[in-house]
């Protein structure tokens, strides 16, 4: 069976709803408190195992009893952890307090994903050697993630969110490199491309390709996803999203690559993996919450009519 290897992060995500956030020195009473299985690299990883794939994870969560639900979907999924590191330390915190309004005031602790290191990336050297799709974010420390994609021999699918400062060989020798539209004018700034207008999304993949990344594709919320790829001399596709009626979209763009990869992973070209991928999304913003909202193979997606 073919594998996905994704190294990343793993949080746990503490909800809580009030009517109003507290200001400076205030104390407000929540109304509800949920403990989610977060983190960008999880909820990628989940994505894909859902839909199918042998997966495997590499990463680290900390000592504290916030180990065991920020896992609890990876296990669940059937990911493999063997390559999960527990550190000294808490785990990855995302603190999410939602007003009446919808407003969310997010605190991060990086926590255990902030000791991902290069050696800890490379102890499990042939698990991501052996991969057949790598997925990567940026959300452990750049040479973990710079370590992962040297030592990848499948194709690496780089979801670079948040954008950090990563070499610009390792951003153009993604394929694809995954961006929302935010952040592909910061992802251009790395490979040194030029400035785009800002809703020229087609012109912001033409130039990712021209400043030598191998392939892109932006997200672009309901609107779908463009498509570029180098060989094409950077012509662009228009991938659509369904239409759907969006509950929430916490973790859609998470939902989207970790789509993605299973279908590459599985020999789909680019183009289809991102159409399937597109449906996945949207059936994701149907749903509350990241990693609950993901379908898996047996679901019907919502079609692009
Ligand atoms: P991010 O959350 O990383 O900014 P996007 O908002 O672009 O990512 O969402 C990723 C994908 O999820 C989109 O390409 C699209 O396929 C799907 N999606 C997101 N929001 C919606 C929506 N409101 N309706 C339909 N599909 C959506």
């Amino acid at each position: 069976m073919s594998r996905v290897v994704v190294v990343g992060s793993v949080n746990a995500d503490l909800l809580t709803q009030v009517a109003v956030h507290p200001a400076p020195g205030e104390t407000v009473l929540g109304r509800s408190m949920s403990v989610l299985a977060g983190g960008k690299g999880a909820n990628q990883a989940v994505a894909a195992a859902r839909l199918g794939a042998e997966v495997a994870f590499v990463g680290a969560v900390g000592d504290d009893s916030f180990a065991g639900q920020a896992t609890a979907g990876l296990r669940a999924a059937g990911v493999d952890l063997s390559a999960l590191a527990t550190v000294p330390g808490p785990t990855g915190i995302a603190l999410v307090t939602v007003s009446a309004d919808g407003e969310n005031s997010i605190v991060v602790i990086s926590g255990a994903n902030a000791a991902v290191a290069a050696d800890t990336v490379s102890a499990h050297a042939a698990t991501v050697a052996g991969a057949d799709v790598v997925v990567l974010q940026g959300e452990i420390p750049r040479a973990a993630t710079e370590t992962a994609a040297r030592l990848a021999r499948g194709r690496v699918v780089l979801n670079l969110a948040p954008v950090i400062e990563l070499s610009p060989d390792v951003v153009r020798g993604a394929d694809p490199l995954v961006v929302n539209e935010h952040e592909a004018r910061l992802a251009l700034a790395l490979v040194g491309g030029p400035d785009v207008p800002d809703d020229d999304h087609a012109a912001a993949a033409r130039a990712l390709t021209s400043a030598g990344v191998t392939s892109v594709v932006i997200t672009l919320g309901s609107e779908g996803a463009v498509v570029a790829t180098r060989s094409d001399d950077g012509e662009v596709a228009t991938v659509p999203s369904p239409k759907v009626s969006a509950v929430d979209t916490t973790g859609a763009g998470d939902a989207f690559v970790g789509a993605l990869a299973s279908r590459l992973a599985a020999g789909d070209e680019l183009l289809d993996a991102a159409r399937l991928a597109a449906r996945v999304g949207a059936y994701a913003v149907t749903g509350v919450g990241a990693q609950p909202s993901y379908p898996s193979s047996t679901d019907t997606l919502p079609e692009v009519r």
